[in-house]
């Protein structure tokens, strides 16, 4: 293999050796394929080119001091592909097969797994989709689930710092009772408007606000919201946003590590009184958060006086990230060791 600049990769694609896949057909999943094709030869009437049938997901393997992988809660991303798949009439994979196309896939392209220390990880990217031909709108009878992986550096190389956001009202990534709470492909062509209005007008994220009021606060772009005040850790309920993993850690960790937890619809205007704000998902884990710009009233609220994150943020953060790599102890379970 090439030699890569792991602290300098992007989070990109990167070729590794092989990719995993599996078919569903006639009611079942069949054998674990692995290949090196990075393609997919499918029906051109298959149900993932027009209606859309296709999830993600989205996960890590870190490698520890010790030179062991370790995988983070891998039973969510699991049940949360199950869920998704359920959302839009998709055939399910059980925990079994999962783990066991997950840990093959890490293991054939374990070289790709950066060194420790570089804050690279290898990102597992499971999908599924509707691989059978139908005409009309309904469900497809055939299935496929595949997962490869890429190597990705980590995603702050100057350090953990403050990012920008804009909030953007005239799109809507989902629904209160549609797709949001799936992690299906419509819901990120939907954010896309979101997406490059926000770039282009300089920012790193769209805030979206719930669709209905524009009056709560939904997600931050791909990932989920959360603000600290008074000691308190507080993120949005809403039916419309995708239940993050990472926001599920934070807040068991935050009650663990004695701060107050509440999950509970977050009103736009209480903005101005939060300490900390920050966006979480798995690619970066916290990603505080240093300027909101409501790009409609011109109005920006501000955190980070000092250009650096806030305590609270910084303290979830190193213990999470730590407890990936296994340089913290993790009193919950979260973390499998592989023993290859
Ligand atoms: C994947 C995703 C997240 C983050 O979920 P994690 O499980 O923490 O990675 C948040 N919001 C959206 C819209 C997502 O697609």
């Amino acid at each position: 293999m090439q030699d890569l600049n792991w602290s300098k990769l992007p989070f990109g694609y990167v070729k590794t050796y092989y990719n995993v896949r599996s078919v569903y057909k006639d009611g079942k999943w069949g054998e674990i394929e692995v290949t090196d094709n990075e393609c997919v030869n499918i029906h051109m009437a298959a149900t993932v080119l027009h209606y859309g049938q296709a999830c993600f997901e989205g996960m890590k393997a870190y490698r520890g001091k010790d030179g062991k992988i370790r995988l983070f809660r891998w039973k969510e991303n699991a049940k949360r592909m199950r869920h998704s798949c359920e959302g839009i009439y998709m055939a399910q994979v059980d925990d079994d097969l999962f783990y066991k196309m997950v840990s093959k896939v890490v293991e054939i392209n374990k070289d790709f797994v950066p060194p420790y220390g570089s804050g690279a990880t290898l990102y597992i990217r499971p999908f599924l989709f509707g691989s059978g031909p139908k005409v009309g709108v309904q469900p497809a009878d055939e299935y496929t689930f595949m997962i490869f992986v890429t190597p990705v550096g980590p995603y702050f190389k100057e350090g953990f710092k403050p990012i920008k956001i804009a909030v953007v009202r005239d799109s809507d990534r989902a629904a209160p009772l549609g797709t949001g709470t799936f992690k299906v492909g419509g819901n990120y062509a939907a954010s896309l408007r979101g997406v490059i209005k926000a770039h282009d007008a300089g920012y790193g994220a769209p805030m979206y606000l719930d669709c209905r009021e524009k009056k709560y606060i939904d997600e931050i772009g791909a990932a989920n919201f959360f603000a600290i005040k008074n000691n308190t850790y507080i993120t949005p309920e809403s039916s419309s946003i995708l239940p993050s993993i990472t926001n599920k850690s934070l807040e068991e960790l935050a009650e663990f590590l004695g701060y107050k937890v509440e999950r509970r619809p977050v009103e736009f205007t209480e903005l101005p009184g939060f300490e900390e704000v920050g966006a979480c998902g798995t690619a970066a884990i916290i990603s505080p958060i240093g300027e909101i710009n409501d790009l409609d009233t011109g109005k920006i609220y501000k955190y980070c006086p000092d250009g650096k994150p806030g305590p609270v943020s910084v303290k979830l953060y190193e213990t999470l990230v730590g407890m990936q790599f296994g340089d913290v102890e993790d009193p919950f379970g979260w973390v499998t060791v592989f023993d290859f």
